[in-house]
Protein backbone atom coordinates (compact mmCIF):
# COMPACT_ATOMS: atom_id res chain seq x y z
CA UNK A 1 0.00 0.00 0.00
CA UNK A 2 2.65 2.64 0.95
CA UNK A 3 5.14 1.47 -2.14
CA UNK A 4 1.92 2.46 -4.32
CA UNK A 5 1.11 5.57 -2.59
CA UNK A 6 5.14 6.54 -3.00
CA UNK A 7 4.94 5.58 -6.66
CA UNK A 8 1.75 7.54 -7.62
CA UNK A 9 3.39 10.52 -5.47
CA UNK A 10 6.09 10.21 -7.79
CA UNK A 11 3.46 10.10 -11.00
CA UNK A 12 2.13 12.87 -9.96
CA UNK A 13 5.47 14.53 -9.34
CA UNK A 14 6.03 14.01 -12.95
CA UNK A 15 3.15 15.43 -14.45
CA UNK A 16 3.55 18.40 -12.61
CA UNK A 17 3.89 21.40 -15.61
CA UNK A 18 7.02 22.40 -13.41
CA UNK A 19 9.49 21.41 -10.30
CA UNK A 20 9.68 22.49 -6.84
CA UNK A 21 13.64 22.38 -6.99
CA UNK A 22 15.37 23.83 -3.53
CA UNK A 23 16.60 27.37 -3.84
CA UNK A 24 19.93 27.65 -4.54
CA UNK A 25 22.73 30.23 -3.01
CA UNK A 26 23.71 31.65 -6.96
CA UNK A 27 21.88 31.53 -10.04
CA UNK A 28 23.22 33.67 -13.19
CA UNK A 29 20.26 36.03 -13.23
CA UNK A 30 17.33 36.30 -10.62
CA UNK A 31 14.14 37.69 -11.58
CA UNK A 32 11.73 38.94 -9.56
CA UNK A 33 8.03 38.38 -10.09
CA UNK A 34 6.17 35.34 -11.48
CA UNK A 35 4.52 37.31 -14.08
CA UNK A 36 4.04 37.12 -17.75
CA UNK A 37 7.16 39.23 -17.85
CA UNK A 38 9.34 37.91 -15.70
CA UNK A 39 8.10 34.76 -16.92
CA UNK A 40 9.27 36.02 -20.60
CA UNK A 41 12.48 37.43 -19.73
CA UNK A 42 13.36 33.85 -17.75
CA UNK A 43 12.13 31.70 -20.78
CA UNK A 44 13.98 33.58 -23.46
CA UNK A 45 17.17 33.74 -21.27
CA UNK A 46 16.83 30.03 -21.42
CA UNK A 47 16.10 29.52 -24.87
CA UNK A 48 17.89 31.94 -26.78
CA UNK A 49 20.55 33.13 -24.44
CA UNK A 50 21.94 29.64 -23.37
CA UNK A 51 21.22 31.07 -20.17
CA UNK A 52 19.36 28.38 -17.72
CA UNK A 53 21.22 29.02 -14.13
CA UNK A 54 18.06 31.43 -13.95
CA UNK A 55 15.70 32.10 -10.99
CA UNK A 56 12.21 33.44 -11.13
CA UNK A 57 11.50 34.60 -7.76
CA UNK A 58 7.39 35.02 -7.00
CA UNK A 59 5.76 36.25 -3.64
CA UNK A 60 3.19 34.62 -3.92
CA UNK A 61 2.30 32.00 -6.73
CA UNK A 62 2.59 33.08 -10.61
CA UNK A 63 0.08 34.94 -12.10
CA UNK A 64 -0.80 36.50 -8.77
CA UNK A 65 -0.58 40.15 -10.17
CA UNK A 66 -1.46 41.84 -13.55
CA UNK A 67 -0.77 38.70 -15.24
CA UNK A 68 -3.28 36.39 -13.70
CA UNK A 69 -6.09 38.97 -13.56
CA UNK A 70 -6.03 40.86 -17.11
CA UNK A 71 -8.67 41.02 -19.86
CA UNK A 72 -6.33 39.54 -22.21
CA UNK A 73 -6.74 41.81 -24.80
CA UNK A 74 -4.02 42.43 -27.43
CA UNK A 75 -3.22 44.91 -30.13
CA UNK A 76 -1.01 46.83 -31.35
CA UNK A 77 -2.36 50.56 -32.39
CA UNK A 78 -0.39 52.72 -30.10
CA UNK A 79 0.08 56.09 -31.14
CA UNK A 80 3.62 56.60 -30.99
CA UNK A 81 6.50 55.25 -33.66
CA UNK A 82 8.72 53.93 -30.47
CA UNK A 83 5.84 51.87 -28.89
CA UNK A 84 4.40 50.87 -32.41
CA UNK A 85 7.04 48.14 -33.48
CA UNK A 86 7.51 46.66 -30.11
CA UNK A 87 3.37 45.74 -29.99
CA UNK A 88 3.42 44.81 -33.61
CA UNK A 89 6.08 42.18 -33.13
CA UNK A 90 4.29 41.06 -29.67
CA UNK A 91 0.74 40.43 -32.08
CA UNK A 92 2.87 37.99 -34.41
CA UNK A 93 4.71 36.23 -31.29
CA UNK A 94 1.49 34.53 -30.31
CA UNK A 95 0.87 32.05 -32.53
CA UNK A 96 4.59 31.31 -32.78
CA UNK A 97 4.81 31.22 -29.07
CA UNK A 98 1.90 28.36 -29.30
CA UNK A 99 3.74 26.21 -31.38
CA UNK A 100 7.18 26.65 -29.63
CA UNK A 101 5.76 26.28 -26.18
CA UNK A 102 3.68 23.46 -27.26
CA UNK A 103 0.97 25.00 -25.19
CA UNK A 104 -2.01 26.34 -26.47
CA UNK A 105 -2.57 30.34 -25.73
CA UNK A 106 -5.63 30.89 -27.21
CA UNK A 107 -4.82 33.62 -29.19
CA UNK A 108 -7.88 35.06 -31.04
CA UNK A 109 -7.52 37.66 -33.66
CA UNK A 110 -11.12 38.77 -33.78
CA UNK A 111 -10.43 42.47 -34.40
CA UNK A 112 -10.70 45.30 -32.28
CA UNK A 113 -13.24 48.43 -32.39
CA UNK A 114 -12.71 51.23 -30.86
CA UNK A 115 -15.67 53.83 -31.28
CA UNK A 116 -15.59 57.16 -31.91
CA UNK A 117 -18.43 59.21 -30.03
CA UNK A 118 -17.85 62.77 -31.34
CA UNK A 119 -16.05 64.38 -34.15
CA UNK A 120 -12.75 64.74 -31.47
CA UNK A 121 -12.98 61.60 -31.24
CA UNK A 122 -13.22 60.80 -35.13
CA UNK A 123 -10.10 63.25 -35.48
CA UNK A 124 -8.27 61.54 -32.99
CA UNK A 125 -8.53 58.13 -34.90
CA UNK A 126 -7.73 59.43 -37.56
CA UNK A 127 -4.41 60.14 -36.43
CA UNK A 128 -3.83 56.55 -35.20
CA UNK A 129 -5.02 54.71 -38.26
CA UNK A 130 -2.30 56.75 -40.02
CA UNK A 131 0.56 56.14 -37.69
CA UNK A 132 -0.82 52.61 -37.88
CA UNK A 133 -0.77 52.11 -41.40
CA UNK A 134 2.66 53.88 -41.78
CA UNK A 135 4.11 51.12 -39.63
CA UNK A 136 2.68 48.43 -42.15
CA UNK A 137 0.12 47.43 -39.39
CA UNK A 138 -3.64 47.15 -40.35
CA UNK A 139 -6.33 49.62 -38.96
CA UNK A 140 -8.95 51.54 -40.70
CA UNK A 141 -11.18 54.34 -40.11
CA UNK A 142 -15.03 53.00 -40.41
CA UNK A 143 -18.39 54.89 -40.05
CA UNK A 144 -21.30 53.98 -37.53
CA UNK A 145 -23.10 51.91 -40.09
CA UNK A 146 -19.90 49.86 -40.73
CA UNK A 147 -19.37 50.04 -36.74
CA UNK A 148 -22.97 47.98 -37.10
CA UNK A 149 -21.66 45.54 -39.70
CA UNK A 150 -18.83 44.81 -37.45
CA UNK A 151 -20.75 44.47 -34.50
CA UNK A 152 -24.28 43.90 -35.14
CA UNK A 153 -25.61 44.43 -32.00
CA UNK A 154 -24.48 47.88 -31.49
CA UNK A 155 -26.76 50.42 -31.12
CA UNK A 156 -26.43 53.17 -33.90
CA UNK A 157 -29.20 55.12 -32.83
CA UNK A 158 -29.63 58.11 -31.48
CA UNK A 159 -30.71 56.44 -28.39
CA UNK A 160 -27.58 56.15 -26.65
CA UNK A 161 -26.31 58.93 -24.76
CA UNK A 162 -23.24 59.03 -26.81
CA UNK A 163 -24.48 58.21 -30.33
CA UNK A 164 -21.53 55.99 -32.30
CA UNK A 165 -20.37 58.27 -34.80
CA UNK A 166 -18.18 56.22 -36.16
CA UNK A 167 -14.79 53.85 -35.27
CA UNK A 168 -11.31 52.36 -35.80
CA UNK A 169 -11.04 49.17 -36.40
CA UNK A 170 -7.81 47.07 -36.30
CA UNK A 171 -8.32 43.72 -37.57
CA UNK A 172 -5.04 42.01 -36.02
CA UNK A 173 -5.93 42.75 -32.73
CA UNK A 174 -8.25 40.17 -29.96
CA UNK A 175 -7.80 37.95 -27.19
CA UNK A 176 -5.12 35.49 -25.63
CA UNK A 177 -5.73 33.68 -23.04
CA UNK A 178 -3.67 35.08 -20.10
CA UNK A 179 -3.42 32.04 -17.44
CA UNK A 180 -2.16 30.02 -20.24
CA UNK A 181 0.58 32.71 -21.53
CA UNK A 182 1.75 32.26 -17.75
CA UNK A 183 1.31 28.41 -17.45
CA UNK A 184 2.96 27.89 -20.90
CA UNK A 185 5.78 29.93 -20.23
CA UNK A 186 6.32 28.88 -16.61
CA UNK A 187 6.67 24.85 -17.96
CA UNK A 188 8.49 26.23 -21.02
CA UNK A 189 11.36 27.96 -19.20
CA UNK A 190 10.95 25.38 -15.97
CA UNK A 191 11.57 22.52 -18.79
CA UNK A 192 14.94 24.50 -20.12
CA UNK A 193 16.33 24.43 -16.30
CA UNK A 194 14.77 27.66 -14.75
CA UNK A 195 14.09 27.42 -11.43
CA UNK A 196 10.44 29.15 -10.34
CA UNK A 197 10.19 29.28 -6.24
CA UNK A 198 6.66 30.49 -5.47
CA UNK A 199 5.94 31.60 -2.44
CA UNK A 200 9.35 33.11 -1.85
CA UNK A 201 9.72 36.99 -1.57
CA UNK A 202 12.65 39.13 -1.74
CA UNK A 203 13.45 41.53 0.71
CA UNK A 204 17.05 43.39 -0.47
CA UNK A 205 19.41 43.64 -2.88
CA UNK A 206 22.67 44.50 -1.77
CA UNK A 207 25.19 46.28 -4.20
CA UNK A 208 29.12 46.27 -3.74
CA UNK A 209 30.88 49.00 -5.88
CA UNK A 210 27.99 50.00 -8.05
CA UNK A 211 27.16 46.36 -8.73
CA UNK A 212 24.55 43.94 -7.81
CA UNK A 213 25.65 40.86 -5.74
CA UNK A 214 22.81 39.33 -4.33
CA UNK A 215 19.11 39.50 -2.95
CA UNK A 216 18.51 38.44 -0.18
CA UNK A 217 14.50 36.41 0.36
CA UNK A 218 12.73 35.41 3.02
CA UNK A 219 13.78 31.56 2.62
CA UNK A 220 17.54 33.17 2.08
CA UNK A 221 20.15 34.69 0.74
CA UNK A 222 21.09 34.72 -3.51
CA UNK A 223 24.28 35.90 -4.95
CA UNK A 224 23.79 37.27 -8.42
CA UNK A 225 25.52 39.54 -10.97
CA UNK A 226 21.42 40.47 -12.49
CA UNK A 227 18.27 41.20 -10.82
CA UNK A 228 15.51 42.07 -13.22
CA UNK A 229 12.71 44.06 -11.23
CA UNK A 230 9.47 42.38 -13.00
CA UNK A 231 7.52 43.44 -9.77
CA UNK A 232 4.36 45.22 -11.62
CA UNK A 233 2.20 47.00 -9.07
CA UNK A 234 4.94 46.28 -6.22
CA UNK A 235 7.51 47.38 -8.66
CA UNK A 236 8.31 50.67 -6.80
CA UNK A 237 8.90 48.89 -3.84
CA UNK A 238 11.44 46.60 -5.23
CA UNK A 239 13.38 49.49 -6.69
CA UNK A 240 13.41 51.72 -3.67
CA UNK A 241 15.72 48.58 -2.33
CA UNK A 242 18.38 49.93 -4.24
CA UNK A 243 17.14 53.28 -3.50
CA UNK A 244 16.06 54.18 -7.20
CA UNK A 245 12.72 55.88 -6.70
CA UNK A 246 10.76 55.46 -10.11
CA UNK A 247 8.20 57.93 -11.48
CA UNK A 248 5.44 55.68 -11.33
CA UNK A 249 1.81 55.82 -9.46
CA UNK A 250 -0.11 52.84 -8.25
CA UNK A 251 -3.77 52.57 -9.32
CA UNK A 252 -6.36 49.40 -9.01
CA UNK A 253 -8.33 48.64 -11.80
CA UNK A 254 -11.06 46.94 -12.13
CA UNK A 255 -12.83 44.57 -14.41
CA UNK A 256 -16.06 41.88 -14.21
CA UNK A 257 -17.56 38.73 -16.32
CA UNK A 258 -21.06 38.27 -16.67
CA UNK A 259 -23.07 34.90 -16.88
CA UNK A 260 -21.90 33.12 -20.03
CA UNK A 261 -24.10 33.77 -23.51
CA UNK A 262 -24.42 31.95 -26.70
CA UNK A 263 -21.63 33.48 -28.79
CA UNK A 264 -22.90 37.44 -29.80
CA UNK A 265 -19.83 39.38 -29.56
CA UNK A 266 -17.35 38.48 -31.94
CA UNK A 267 -14.67 41.09 -31.56
CA UNK A 268 -13.01 43.45 -29.34
CA UNK A 269 -15.26 47.08 -28.77
CA UNK A 270 -14.31 49.57 -26.56
CA UNK A 271 -15.62 52.89 -25.84
CA UNK A 272 -13.74 56.37 -24.47
CA UNK A 273 -16.53 58.41 -24.28
CA UNK A 274 -18.72 55.55 -22.06
CA UNK A 275 -15.50 54.03 -20.23
CA UNK A 276 -15.84 50.90 -21.19
CA UNK A 277 -14.40 47.68 -23.21
CA UNK A 278 -15.64 44.09 -23.62
CA UNK A 279 -14.95 41.17 -25.32
CA UNK A 280 -16.88 37.74 -25.59
CA UNK A 281 -15.00 35.06 -23.85
CA UNK A 282 -14.02 31.28 -24.89
CA UNK A 283 -16.33 30.41 -22.46
CA UNK A 284 -19.26 32.59 -23.63
CA UNK A 285 -18.87 35.47 -20.70
CA UNK A 286 -18.90 38.92 -21.57
CA UNK A 287 -15.54 40.52 -19.98
CA UNK A 288 -15.45 43.75 -19.23
CA UNK A 289 -13.64 46.44 -17.61
CA UNK A 290 -11.70 49.59 -17.82
CA UNK A 291 -12.45 51.78 -14.58
CA UNK A 292 -9.36 52.75 -12.53
CA UNK A 293 -9.77 54.45 -9.31
CA UNK A 294 -8.04 57.78 -9.40
CA UNK A 295 -6.30 57.53 -6.17
CA UNK A 296 -3.26 55.65 -5.76
CA UNK A 297 -3.73 52.57 -3.46
CA UNK A 298 -2.58 48.89 -3.42
CA UNK A 299 -6.01 47.65 -2.82
CA UNK A 300 -7.80 45.01 -4.82
CA UNK A 301 -11.20 45.85 -4.24
CA UNK A 302 -13.83 46.11 -6.83
CA UNK A 303 -16.93 48.85 -6.04
CA UNK A 304 -20.50 48.64 -6.47
CA UNK A 305 -20.13 52.04 -8.17
CA UNK A 306 -18.33 50.55 -10.82
CA UNK A 307 -20.48 47.68 -11.08
CA UNK A 308 -23.29 50.12 -12.04
CA UNK A 309 -21.72 52.04 -14.38
CA UNK A 310 -20.58 48.75 -16.25
CA UNK A 311 -24.04 47.89 -16.74
CA UNK A 312 -25.04 51.01 -17.82
CA UNK A 313 -22.43 51.22 -20.38
CA UNK A 314 -22.66 48.46 -21.65
CA UNK A 315 -26.69 48.26 -22.08
CA UNK A 316 -26.44 51.59 -23.25
CA UNK A 317 -24.26 50.54 -26.36
CA UNK A 318 -25.22 46.88 -26.65
CA UNK A 319 -29.33 47.11 -25.63
CA UNK A 320 -29.83 42.87 -25.44
CA UNK A 321 -27.68 42.79 -23.16
CA UNK A 322 -30.14 44.15 -20.72
CA UNK A 323 -31.03 41.08 -17.77
CA UNK A 324 -27.84 39.69 -18.35
CA UNK A 325 -26.26 39.14 -14.87
CA UNK A 326 -22.68 39.72 -13.77
CA UNK A 327 -21.46 36.55 -12.64
CA UNK A 328 -17.60 37.70 -11.08
CA UNK A 329 -15.53 40.68 -10.53
CA UNK A 330 -11.51 41.13 -9.39
CA UNK A 331 -9.57 44.11 -9.51
CA UNK A 332 -5.73 44.47 -9.88
CA UNK A 333 -3.21 47.20 -9.38
CA UNK A 334 -1.73 49.34 -12.42
CA UNK A 335 1.77 50.73 -12.25
CA UNK A 336 1.14 53.75 -14.03
CA UNK A 337 4.13 55.86 -15.46
CA UNK A 338 3.18 59.72 -16.62
CA UNK A 339 3.59 59.15 -20.52
CA UNK A 340 1.76 55.97 -21.02
CA UNK A 341 4.50 54.09 -21.98
CA UNK A 342 6.53 51.07 -19.92
CA UNK A 343 10.48 51.94 -18.00
CA UNK A 344 12.42 49.08 -19.41
CA UNK A 345 16.15 50.09 -18.70
CA UNK A 346 19.77 47.82 -17.50
CA UNK A 347 22.97 48.88 -16.13
CA UNK A 348 21.05 52.25 -14.94
CA UNK A 349 22.72 53.69 -12.71
CA UNK A 350 23.61 50.06 -10.45
CA UNK A 351 25.61 47.36 -12.87
CA UNK A 352 23.09 44.34 -13.28
CA UNK A 353 20.05 46.06 -12.36
CA UNK A 354 17.01 45.64 -14.53
CA UNK A 355 13.72 47.06 -15.12
CA UNK A 356 10.69 45.98 -16.89
CA UNK A 357 7.69 47.41 -15.21
CA UNK A 358 5.60 50.69 -15.43
CA UNK A 359 3.13 48.80 -17.78
CA UNK A 360 -0.02 50.14 -16.51
CA UNK A 361 -2.94 48.34 -17.66
CA UNK A 362 -1.54 47.70 -21.02
CA UNK A 363 1.47 45.29 -20.59
CA UNK A 364 0.33 42.07 -21.16
CA UNK A 365 -0.06 42.74 -24.91
CA UNK A 366 3.72 42.91 -25.13
CA UNK A 367 4.73 40.48 -21.91
CA UNK A 368 6.29 38.06 -24.22
CA UNK A 369 7.57 40.21 -27.09
CA UNK A 370 9.57 41.95 -24.30
CA UNK A 371 10.91 39.36 -22.32
CA UNK A 372 12.56 38.30 -25.79
CA UNK A 373 14.38 41.50 -26.07
CA UNK A 374 15.04 41.92 -22.41
CA UNK A 375 16.56 38.50 -22.35
CA UNK A 376 19.26 39.55 -24.67
CA UNK A 377 20.24 42.63 -23.01
CA UNK A 378 20.55 41.08 -19.75
CA UNK A 379 22.83 38.63 -21.67
CA UNK A 380 24.81 40.75 -23.53
CA UNK A 381 24.48 43.94 -21.39
CA UNK A 382 24.14 45.65 -24.85
CA UNK A 383 20.13 47.43 -25.05
CA UNK A 384 18.31 46.08 -27.92
CA UNK A 385 17.62 48.89 -30.26
CA UNK A 386 13.59 48.73 -29.91
CA UNK A 387 13.41 48.79 -26.33
CA UNK A 388 16.46 51.52 -26.23
CA UNK A 389 13.10 54.61 -25.89
CA UNK A 390 12.22 52.99 -23.19
CA UNK A 391 15.16 53.95 -20.27
CA UNK A 392 14.53 55.91 -17.21
CA UNK A 393 16.46 58.35 -18.42
CA UNK A 394 14.04 59.37 -20.75
CA UNK A 395 12.45 61.30 -17.26
CA UNK A 396 15.51 63.36 -16.37
CA UNK A 397 15.92 64.22 -19.67
CA UNK A 398 12.47 66.29 -20.30
CA UNK A 399 11.54 63.35 -23.10
CA UNK A 400 8.43 61.99 -22.71
CA UNK A 401 6.69 59.86 -25.17
CA UNK A 402 3.49 61.13 -26.80
CA UNK A 403 1.54 57.85 -26.40
CA UNK A 404 -1.91 58.08 -24.88
CA UNK A 405 -4.64 56.25 -22.89
CA UNK A 406 -7.72 57.22 -25.18
CA UNK A 407 -8.40 58.83 -28.08
CA UNK A 408 -11.01 60.89 -26.40
CA UNK A 409 -11.35 60.78 -22.61
CA UNK A 410 -7.63 59.46 -21.55
CA UNK A 411 -9.55 56.65 -19.87
CA UNK A 412 -7.87 53.17 -19.95
CA UNK A 413 -9.08 51.26 -23.29
CA UNK A 414 -6.74 48.38 -23.05
C1 LIG B 1 -8.12 44.22 -14.34
C2 LIG B 1 -6.97 44.37 -15.29
C3 LIG B 1 -7.19 44.32 -16.65
C4 LIG B 1 -6.13 44.43 -17.54
N1 LIG B 1 -6.36 44.24 -18.88
C5 LIG B 1 -5.32 44.25 -19.76
C6 LIG B 1 -5.55 43.95 -21.12
O1 LIG B 1 -6.66 43.65 -21.54
N2 LIG B 1 -4.48 44.01 -21.96
C7 LIG B 1 -3.22 44.32 -21.54
O2 LIG B 1 -2.31 44.39 -22.36
N3 LIG B 1 -2.97 44.55 -20.23
C8 LIG B 1 -3.99 44.51 -19.33
N4 LIG B 1 -3.76 44.73 -17.99
C9 LIG B 1 -2.38 45.03 -17.55
C10 LIG B 1 -1.52 43.79 -17.46
O3 LIG B 1 -2.20 42.77 -16.78
C11 LIG B 1 -0.20 44.12 -16.74
O4 LIG B 1 0.40 45.25 -17.33
C12 LIG B 1 0.77 42.94 -16.84
O5 LIG B 1 0.16 41.76 -16.41
C13 LIG B 1 2.02 43.21 -16.05
O6 LIG B 1 2.74 42.00 -16.01
P1 LIG B 1 4.04 41.90 -15.12
O7 LIG B 1 4.62 40.57 -15.37
O8 LIG B 1 4.88 43.11 -15.36
O9 LIG B 1 3.51 42.07 -13.62
P2 LIG B 1 2.58 41.16 -12.72
O10 LIG B 1 1.80 40.20 -13.51
O11 LIG B 1 1.84 42.08 -11.82
O12 LIG B 1 3.62 40.30 -11.89
C14 LIG B 1 4.42 40.87 -10.89
C15 LIG B 1 4.64 39.78 -9.87
O13 LIG B 1 5.68 40.21 -8.97
C16 LIG B 1 5.41 39.62 -7.73
N5 LIG B 1 6.18 40.37 -6.71
C17 LIG B 1 6.03 41.64 -6.36
N6 LIG B 1 6.93 41.98 -5.40
C18 LIG B 1 7.69 40.89 -5.17
C19 LIG B 1 8.76 40.59 -4.31
N7 LIG B 1 9.28 41.52 -3.48
N8 LIG B 1 9.29 39.33 -4.32
C20 LIG B 1 8.80 38.38 -5.16
N9 LIG B 1 7.75 38.61 -5.99
C21 LIG B 1 7.21 39.84 -6.01
C22 LIG B 1 3.90 39.78 -7.58
O14 LIG B 1 3.38 38.88 -6.63
C23 LIG B 1 3.42 39.50 -9.00
O15 LIG B 1 3.00 38.17 -9.18
C24 LIG B 1 -4.80 44.62 -17.07
C25 LIG B 1 -4.56 44.67 -15.68
C26 LIG B 1 -5.63 44.51 -14.80
C27 LIG B 1 -5.34 44.51 -13.33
Amino acid sequence: MLCRFTENTKKAKNKLMWQRPPLKGSYDAVIIGGGLHGLATAYFLARNQGMNHVAVIEKRYIGFGGSGRNTAIVRANQRTKENLPLYAEGLELWPKLTDELDFNLMFFNCGNLNLAHSEAALGSMRLLVASAQFHGIKSELVDAKQCKEIVPILDISDLPTYPIMGGMYHPPGGTVRHDAVVWGLARGAARLGVHIHQGTEVTGINVQNGKVTSVETDKGKIHTPRVLNAAGGYSTLVSAMIGIRLPVHVLTIQAMVTEPLKPILHHVVSSGAYHCYANQTLKGEIATGAHMDPWPNYTTQVSARYIKHQAEALTDLMPCLKGVKFMRSWAGLADMTPDMAPIIDGNNPIQGYFMDCGWGYFGFKSGAVTGKYLAEFMASDQCPDILAPFTLRRYENHKLMGEIANPVNYGPWN
